[in-house]
């Protein structure tokens, strides 16, 4: 019987490993949240054949006491739950007690610990979930967990696993984003004989990303910092300008623990508004620090998607802590500094393409970020990195403005190039607009006050507009009808698959309404859920381009100058609501320099201008 007993139990325990267990870098991640959990301040991950050949994690925490050891690998039996109750409350990363079971259970794992109360540490040797061998050692305190063989009973999982590329991106990105959430411990993560992270533990996260994406990023980040009374949020976001098109650059963490949040994520971006392009994505770091109880991370077996009470308030100060953040800033680029320097980092897409050339790609990210760490670590001992010291000493391409600075230069019109840019002079340079653009914005900002106010204010149309559709989407617009109300659209059903509109809202451009509803109603089709406040979001801008003046279109003087007056007043004068620049700027200095009348001979960028 017992023996019958034994075997249900590693059957399930197998079972049960292929839920947490998924490929080498679960098997990383449970080892380090482990690790973490054990307050170690030195965190050293060595890792051959990425992961399937040897995963092996070594830190210098309070370790497990002797007679402990062969209990760390039975399920539910972690020292860190008690009762169901408990799973709520604690803080601990890897709470769930079953990781290391799991992972014995498939595969050949090496257990050596020792705590600082004990004369010697000892070792246990479990394959398959039966214990083999255990014996006493002398080690330093805390422990190392070697893991070889993984899934070696479990062939089928085997087969799942990506090409040596995904899998080794994939331990990259889980290490690198425990990184950045744990800035107080030295990490290492060592791939064959190849250094993939390095980081100081000196709690600086600005160190920590230039270590991980490079110096240039780490000096195009901004430090945010806020609080309510139920959470506390601190990070760095990327400027406007550093962007990428996926959104796994954006890096949550709540409590130390790496988490996917779909809302959040949405949050942060909010706080972007229009200033970022539309379809990209900031790079971002945001350490969350709340109360245990608001969050239940024991929905998933990974633990990486999590529940939270008090999402929309989380949420909202969020975005407020990154639009207040932003709304500091001088975004004007600065012309001739207006490199963005994009770096591919070592972050692997969930979807991520296996064909050669993605491979490729994954390989040689992961190379040149392993030398920005040597160069990362020269050139930033000291332990903070203001952004403010780095943008003036670099190639930074944004000005954090001052509070004796006016926000926006007082511009006098100059002349138009190519009926399609505006040439401006002001106090410290010479500016190029593109008039599009900065119209555009004048507009949006415009629109969308006009229907945000929702004024009952209507027009009436002398010639009804009917409008048809298909069935398939007839049938959408009839149930979103109460959408388009929202922001004065009063849309009659008119038979089956047609519409009628008879009014238009007073704020509606004159000559475009039904190519505008017909715009509006494309939204509607195109998006499955829409909120009020995004349909008016897109509606101004939509009404905006439309309806400002396109490139090839002269301008009078006095109409270019009310135009710059104009921008001068809106509330973010530096994009148009798809988040391309309005303007740009040459500083007299660099006016002076390209025309040799100051000499840098320091200055990189004269031998630039001379190529
Ligand atoms: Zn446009
Ligand atoms: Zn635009």
């Amino acid at each position: 019987m017992a023996k019958i007993h034994e075997l249900s139990t590693i059957l399930s325990d197998q079972i049960a490993a292929g839920e947490v267990i998924e490929r080498p870098a679960s098997v990383v991640k449970e080892l380090v949240e482990n690790a973490i959990d054990a307050h170690s301040t030195q965190i050293d991950i060595r890792i051959k054949d990425a992961g399937l050949q040897m995963i092996q994690v070594t830190d210098n925490g309070e370790g497990i006491i002797s007679d402990e050891l062969p209990l760390a690998f039975k399920r539910h039996s972690t020292s860190k739950i008690a009762t169901r109750n408990d799973l709520f409350k604690v803080k601990s990363l890897g709470f769930r007690g079953e990781a290391l079971a799991s992972i014995a259970a498939i595969a050949d794992v090496t257990l050596t610990s020792a705590t600082a109360n004990e004369p010697t540490g000892s070792c246990v040797h479990i394959k398959g979930g039966k214990i083999l061998n255990q014996q006493s050692v002398a080690v330093r305190q805390g422990t190392t967990v070697e893991v070889k063989d993984l899934f070696f009973n479990t062939p089928a999982r085997l087969k799942y696993l990506r090409s040596y590329q995904t899998e080794l991106s994939k331990i990259v990105d889980i290490v690198n984003r425990l990184a950045m959430g744990h800035t107080d411990i030295a990490f290492s993560l060592i791939n064959d004989q190849n250094l993939m992270l390095k980081t100081t533990g000196r709690h600086n996260l600005s160190q920590t990303v230039a270590n991980i994406y490079g110096i240039s990023i780490a000096k195009k980040m901004l430090p945010i910092s806020g609080a309510d009374l139920d959470f506390k949020i601190d990070g760095l976001v990327s400027l406007p300008e550093v962007t990428r098109a996926s959104r796994n650059y954006i890096s949550l963490l709540i409590n130390g623990r790496y988490i996917k949040n779909f809302q959040l994520n949405k949050a942060l971006i909010a706080g972007y508004g229009s200033k970022l392009m539309i379809g990209r994505f900031p790079i971002a770091v945001i350490n969350i620090q709340m109360d245990p109880l608001l969050v239940d991370a024991n929905v998933h077996p990974t633990k990486q998607e999590v529940r939270l009470s008090k999402e929309d308030a989380l949420g909202n100060l969020l975005t407020n802590i990154i639009r207040q953040k932003l709304a500091t800033l001088n975004l004007i680029p600065d012309a001739l500094r207006h490199q963005p320097v994009v770096k591919p980092q070592i972050t692997s897409s969930p979807d991520i393409n296996v064909d050669t050339q993605t491979q490729q790609l994954t390989i040689d990210e992961a190379t040149s970020a392993t030398d920005d760490v040597a160069l990362a670590m020269q050139l930033h001992e000291d332990d903070q990195l203001p952004i403010n010291d780095a943008i003036t000493t670099t190639t930074a391409t944004y000005h954090t403005a001052s509070t004796s600075q006016p926000r926006f230069p007082q511009l006098r019109y100059l002349a138009q190039v190519h009926g399609t840019y505006l040439l401006a002079e002001a106090e410290d340079g010479l500016y190029l607009l593109d008039q599009h653009a900065a119209q555009e914005r004048i507009k949006y900002e415009f629109y969308r006050e006009e229907i945000g106010k929702v004024s009952n204010a209507q027009q009436n149309l002398l010639v009804p507009i009917i409008i048809d559709y298909a069935n398939n989407d007839a049938l959408i617009l009839h149930e979103r009808l109460p959408l388009l109300r929202d922001i004065g659209i009063y849309l009659e059903p008119f038979g089956q698959n047609s519409f009628i509109l008879r009014t238009h809202p007073a704020w509606f451009p004159e000559n475009n309404v039904e190519a505008t509803v017909r715009e509006m109603i494309d939204e509607i089709l195109q998006k499955g859920k829409l909120t009020v406040a995004e349909f008016r979001e897109k509606t101004a801008i939509m009404i905006s381009c439309r309806t400002s003046i396109k490139a090839n279109h002269h301008l009078e003087p006095q109409q270019a100058q009310a135009l710059l007056d104009d921008l001068a007043k809106t509330a973010n004068p530096f994009n148009c609501p798809h988040g391309r620049p309005t303007l740009v700027k040459f500083s007299n200095k660099d006016l002076e320099k390209m025309f040799k009348r100051i000499q840098d001979p320091h200055d990189t960028r004269d031998a630039k201008i001379g190529d």
